[in-house]
C-alpha cells in the first residue's frame, strides 16, 4: 500500500491514484497555459500599440491635470 502523493489518501495499489495523477497533470497544463498568456501578450504587436495609446491618454490626462493646478 502507498499514500497517494496527490490526495494524501491511501492507495490500494503501489501507485498514486490514476485519476489523481490525471487531474494533477491537467492542472499543471492549465497552470502552464495561464503562465504563458502574459508572455504571448507581451510579444503581441497589438499589445504594444495599445500600450502607446494608453501612454498617450495618460500624458493627455497629466497635461489636463497640470492646467487645473
Ligand atoms: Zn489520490
Amino acid at each position: 500500500m502507498k499514500i497517494c502523493s496527490v490526495c494524501k489518501k491511501i492507495s490500494a495499489t503501489d501507485q498514486d491514484h490514476l485519476d489523481c495523477v490525471q487531474r494533477r497533470s491537467i492542472e499543471m497544463e492549465d497552470e502552464d497555459f495561464k503562465n504563458s498568456i502574459p508572455e504571448k501578450l507581451n510579444l503581441s504587436k497589438d499589445n504594444q500599440e495599445l500600450g502607446v495609446e494608453v501612454r498617450a491618454i495618460l500624458e493627455h490626462m497629466t497635461k489636463e491635470k497640470e492646467k487645473a493646478d
